[in-house]
């Protein structure tokens, strides 16, 4: 894929997003469920209808595996592709930092107005973390 220039027909609103915004959205990384997760969270948002379900396999706090399932415009999709691959081989403390900022720059950008998309993977992580930390919890007390 370096260097190999794609051509395809310009529409005006691709100007929008970024070209790793369509590769992310168009290959999206880390897609699918974990069947032995020990963090699972799933957040929404009304904006655009975007729904998101982060799986987290941690082992010795290090999240040794992530998977998602998006059902949401393409910021959403590409927002969730780019996070899991930004927490994935982390500990959980520094995955627990990741913000929906870093997420967008890390895509080179999002519009304005899909900002709120990028908002949504920060939360599902946080979610699944938080999933991790009461059930890691439970076992301890058990
Ligand atoms: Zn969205």
């Amino acid at each position: 894929m370096t260097g190999q220039i794609m051509k395809r027909n310009k529409e005006d609103n691709m100007a929008l997003y970024s070209e790793k915004v369509m590769d992310h959205f168009r290959n999206p990384r880390n897609v699918g469920v974990i069947e032995d997760a020990n963090g699972i969270g799933e957040v929404g948002n009304a904006k655009c209808g975007d729904i998101m379900k982060m799986y987290l396999k941690i082992e010795d706090d290090v999240i040794k595996d992530v998977k998602f399932e998006t059902f949401g415009c393409g910021s959403a999709i590409a927002s969730s592709s780019m996070a899991t691959e930004l927490i994935k081989g982390k500990p959980v403390s520094d995955a627990m930092q990741l913000t929906n900022k870093a997420v967008a720059e890390a895509l080179d950008g999002l519009p304005d107005y899909k900002m709120h998309c990028s908002v949504l993977a920060e939360e599902a992580i946080r979610s699944a973390i938080e999933d991790y930390k009461k059930s890691a919890e439970k076992t301890a007390q058990q």
